[in-house]
């Protein structure tokens, strides 16, 4: 069973005009598609073969598989991104927006912190709304970093490499990020994250097209 590229839960340009379609076209069908291939080279014929992405990336930690890890973690943190992102305006549930309004204040002030992390991270990396010992949380992972191995719930994240927003901005991240929190998080996929305290799995395709 070989680890899948997911597809994209809309089309390329439905995010237009914030992310353009040749950047999803490129993030989805050569970046996260290349991790995918990297990890199905490296686990192929091992005693990882058959397990699941969670299991692949906790393996290759504990076993210090520094590029194995690199495109494993990857490789969920982009499919996270994917359901992170939507082309619908969408609001955090009833329970959600009860636990911004305790721990950040208001949604304007959770967005301004959540941008501020993400503009500020330096170099390669995700920023994360996430539950870390039961409240909101803003943090950030570099490089290859996922939330799923820290002892947190992700709700939502955002991609700050380069190849997220390069093609749509230049080097102007901040443009980019204001965007993507104004227009483009996925409030329901948060709430339902939110709603069932579990960590999110990378899907198994039974089929292919790639
Ligand atoms: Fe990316």
């Amino acid at each position: 069973m070989a680890i899948s590229l997911i597809p994209l839960p809309y089309a390329e340009n439905a995010l237009e005009p914030h992310i353009s379609a040749e950047t999803l076209k490129t993030h989805h069908g050569a970046h996260h598609k290349t991790y995918v291939d990297k990890v199905n080279q490296s686990i192929e014929g091992s005693e990882l073969a058959d397990r699941d992405l969670e299991a692949v990336i906790q393996a290759a930690q504990d076993k210090s598989d520094r590029a194995l890890f690199n495109s494993a973690a990857q490789t969920w943190n982009h499919g996270f991104y994917w359901h992170s992102l939507t082309p619908e305006r969408t609001e955090p549930s009833d329970g959600l927006a009860k636990a911004i309004q305790n721990d950040f204040g208001s949604a304007k002030a959770l967005n301004d912190a959540l941008i501020d992390e993400a503009v500020a991270h330096f170099g390669s990396g995700w920023a994360w709304l996430v539950v870390k010992n039961g409240k909101l949380a803003i943090i950030s992972t570099h490089d290859a970093g996922t939330a799923l191995t820290e002892a947190v719930i992700p709700l939502l994240t955002i991609d700050v490499w380069e190849h997220a927003y390069y093609l749509d901005v230049k080097n102007k991240r901040p443009d980019h990020v204001k965007a993507v929190v104004d227009h483009r998080l996925n409030w329901r996929f948060a709430s339902a994250n939110y709603s069932c305290q579990t960590v999110w799995s990378y899907p198994h395709l039974l089929m292919q097209d790639n």
